[in-house]
């Protein structure tokens, strides 16, 4: 074994650990979980630990069901919510089939693969994203806690309680926050992770989401990070900062001397143009659900044309202004992802469209500065020639499914999956008939 693996199982012995959890996500960014007993470790390191993939959504059939989880020691921690004694840790897995060989339906594998190529040409990625969330009475209602906005500080804000609890208890995980604060919506709130490397961030996140909802749950209140639960407040988001770092620990992506003013490198102007470039492809996994869209109109601040600059909150990709030291935090925000969406597929993917930006020297558009386009829609935009985000579940499959960057990217497994699943539950949608429709138009017709 190797001192990763001997510290967790150290760890294990001096924290009455009782219970490890393997975890891992299926392809829609679900979190699976099985437990194993601390003596079954050292054999799972080895040799991995057998489990029925067959269950697992967009895994595998059941004729080659098999698969193996093979625990990443160093994402080892003990889980602060669950009792101190007979305590329970948890891992990340990466899946491997019965032959040993990565198993290509196993999202974290998809991420590690592109931050592989990133690192060949040079370069890490850093990542820091900002996960919006409602916190509702419970499951069944869209009933709040609070009529706050942005920043309010009431004085019976129960959630600071709730967010202060959550806070605790991701650093305790050794996930550090950066930021948490009451946003637009009522009952809507925000917590930022510091940055870090897509892997890691990717794990950090699929943590974040369990622990958000463990402690809602403690409080006896739900969270949910649906992209448009309430139809007359704003969606929740999951902003992606990011930044491309040299082998040296350098921020590739400032310069200084930049004509434009803004500090990013032509590195950084390459990137933000394969974002830009291919939005349109990747929107399927940012945006993966029919209700992702209804939060991507107009007039919000969210972004539904291809536009990128500094102080509209409406375009695609905003560079943050504010830069207590502007050579490490210099960055791009790109804007339409949201937190239903899978972290490992999705930062992967805009990773994948960054690169593509750099290798073809893609050349930066103009920024959208001062431009009010942010309360035309969709249809005005497209007449003036403004390139604009698919507008639906259906409109995006369809530029995923014919995308050769994402089959690259994804692999034709999860490619071939998800242009599948996601065709079909567009169908089922437009196979129903809303209240909406009903209101509208079954007394006048
Ligand atoms: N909730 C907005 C969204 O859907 C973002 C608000 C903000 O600027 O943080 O993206
Ligand atoms: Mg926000
Ligand atoms: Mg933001």
């Amino acid at each position: 074994s190797n001192p990763e693996q001997d510290f967790v199982l150290k760890t294990i012995k001096g924290r009455d650990v009782h219970f490890v959890r393997f975890w891992f996500t299926d392809v829609l960014g679900n979190m699976k979980s099985f437990a194993v007993i601390p003596s079954e470790l050292e054999n799972a390191f080895d040799d991995g630990m057998g489990f029925d993939g067959s269950c697992v959504e967009g895994f595998c059939r059941t004729r080659e069901s098999d698969m193996l989880a093979f625990p990443d020691a160093s994402t080892f921690q003990v889980l602060p919510w669950r009792p101190e004694s007979n305590a329970v840790g948890r891992m990340f897995c990466d899946i491997r089939t019965p032959e040993g060989k990565p198993f290509e339906g196993d999202p974290r594998q998809v991420l590690a693969r592109e931050v592989q190529r990133a690192l060949d040409m040079g370069y890490v990625l850093n990542v820091g994203p900002e996960l919006e969330f409602f916190y509702f009475k419970d499951q069944h209602s869209t009933e709040v806690l609070d009529h706050g906005g942005y920043f309010d500080l009431t004085s019976l804000d129960y959630a600071s309680d709730l967010r202060r609890d959550t806070v605790l208890t991701l650093e305790k995980m050794g996930i550090p926050v950066e930021y948490s604060h009451h946003e637009n919506g009522p009952s809507q709130h925000e917590i930022d992770l510091r940055f870090t490397d897509a892997l890691s961030m990717a794990d950090a996140v699929m943590t974040y989401k369990l622990v958000v909802k463990e402690i809602a749950m403690k409080h006896g209140v739900y969270a949910s990070f649906m992209p448009k639960p309430l139809a007359d407040a704003p969606g929740s988001g999951m902003h992606v900062h990011q930044s491309l770092f040299d082998l040296d620990g350098n921020n590739a992506f400032f310069d200084p001397n930049d004509p434009l003013g803004y500090n990013l490198s032509d590195l950084a102007k390459h990137y933000i143009a394969g974002l830009l470039k291919y939005a349109p492809e990747f929107c399927c996994i940012t945006n993966q659900y029919v209700n992702s869209y209804k939060r991507l109109v107009s007039g919000g601040e969210a972004p539904t044309y291809i536009s990128w600059g500094a102080r509209n909150r409406s375009t695609l990709v905003r560079i943050p202004a504010y830069r207590p030291n502007r050579e490490v935090a210099c960055r791009v925000e790109l804007r339409n992802p949201d937190p239903a969406a899978n972290p490992y597929l999705a930062f992967a993917c805009m990773l994948a469209a960054g690169l593509a930006g750099i290798e073809e020297e893609l050349p930066l558009q103009d920024p959208t500065e001062g431009l009010d386009l942010f309360e035309l829609s969709r249809q005005d935009l497209r007449k003036q020639g403004v390139r604009t985000l698919p507008e639906s579940l259906g409109e995006a499959v369809e530029l995923f499914a014919e995308s050769e960057l994402m089959k690259k990217t994804l692999g034709e497994h999860i490619h071939g999956y998800l242009v599948e699943t996601k065709r079909a539950e567009w169908n089922e949608y437009q196979g129903t008939v809303s209240e909406w429709e009903r209101n509208r138009y079954l007394e006048v017709l």
